[in-house]
């Protein structure tokens, strides 16, 4: 039998207010539980039906393996390049390994926060509303804002709910941007 088979596949049994999805940037309600740890089953994430079957066969699949072979996996991965456990000997706990197929398998951008641990959300949001994308300069961050506020302005959209949203986003981004990246202007 292979390790943990009893801890998945459970289905919620608590009717309690609906609760999203843990997969992050799923929109489904998380309508079935996967425990985060073998000895913590008070502990689940919750996924819908398609990310909680995911969930279990990543599981699965590192549940055949050895400690030390899901250990070799993990190090091979390049999102671990620094892992979190210290190097030699030390043995991976279920919860890292866990927190690896979380990683690993549902949200590619994490792995880009692991290559660049060092940006807040709030920037890589106001740089995704600006349509930029790391590493930009506060110039680019300038024309670039100029040229959507231009076109998306209410008055060239004859007054329109959506650009004056998508005005206003704008207009918030660079005001985030400006304060992180205008610092070297007077
Ligand atoms: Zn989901």
């Amino acid at each position: 039998m292979p390790p943990f088979e009893d801890s998945y596949f459970e289905f919620s049994d608590r009717p309690v207010k609906q609760r999203g999805c843990d997969c992050p940037g799923c929109a489904q309600t998380g309508d079935y539980r996967a425990p985060k740890n073998r000895d913590q089953l008070t502990d689940y994430y919750w996924f819908c039906l398609d990310h909680v079957r995911d969930y279990n066969r990543q599981w699965d699949y590192f549940a055949g393996m050895s400690v030390d072979a899901i250990e070799a996996h993990i190090r091979k991965a390049s999102v671990w390049e620094r892992p979190s456990w210290p190097l030699g000997g030390g043995r991976v706990r279920e919860q890292d390994i866990r927190d690896t197929v979380m990683r690993e398998f549902f949200n590619d951008g994490m792995k880009e926060e692991a290559a660049a641990p060092a940006m807040p959300k709030a920037e890589r949001d106001a740089l995704v509303a600006l349509d930029l994308a790391p590493p930009v300069t506060f110039a680019a961050i300038k024309a670039q804002y100029r040229l959507l506020v231009k076109r998306h302005h209410p008055d060239a959209n004859g007054g329109s709910f959506e650009s004056e949203e998508k005005f206003k986003n704008i207009n918030q981004a660079f005001t985030v941007l400006k304060r992180l990246y205008g610092v070297e202007e007077p």
